[in-house]
């Protein structure tokens, strides 16, 4: 699938539509789900254009991957959920029903998760 410029988080790493901006650095930009799932729920989105992890993963380069993820575990650690624990969780696709179409992860916590796999 192509990048689409259009995404809604391109509009927010753009500036078009204002966010509460709870980390930013050269790679990332943090910021509140405005549905969030758990007392706790914060989108990092790279600032680089990738549709999905694999696109991320084949096109970043390695200073923007390890950058994104040394940024999900600092705005993590400045959530204060780094000892209580957290989840990931990065959709892919139509079967994880992916709504934005810009590579992000979700952290979630603030309370005790369900099991995953259950
Ligand atoms: O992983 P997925 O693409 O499904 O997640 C997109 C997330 O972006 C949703 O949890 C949605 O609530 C969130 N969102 C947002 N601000 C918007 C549009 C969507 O936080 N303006």
């Amino acid at each position: 699938m192509a990048y689409d410029d259009g995404n809604i988080f391109a509009k927010i790493l753009r500036g078009e539509i204002p966010c509460q901006k709870l980390y930013e650095d050269e790679f990332v930009l943090a910021f509140p789900d405005i549905r969030p799932q758990a007392p706790i729920h914060v989108l990092v989105v790279p600032k680089g254009k990738y549709v999905s992890i694999a696109d991320f993963g084949a096109k970043a380069s390695p200073e923007e991957i390890t950058g994104f993820w040394r940024a999900v575990s600092h705005v993590a650690r400045q959530l204060g959920v780094e000892e209580s624990g957290y989840r990931l969780i990065c959709n892919a696709g139509p079967d994880s029903h992916q709504e934005v179409p810009h590579f992000h992860a979700h952290i979630l916590g603030g309370r005790a998760l369900g099991h995953l796999l259950a």
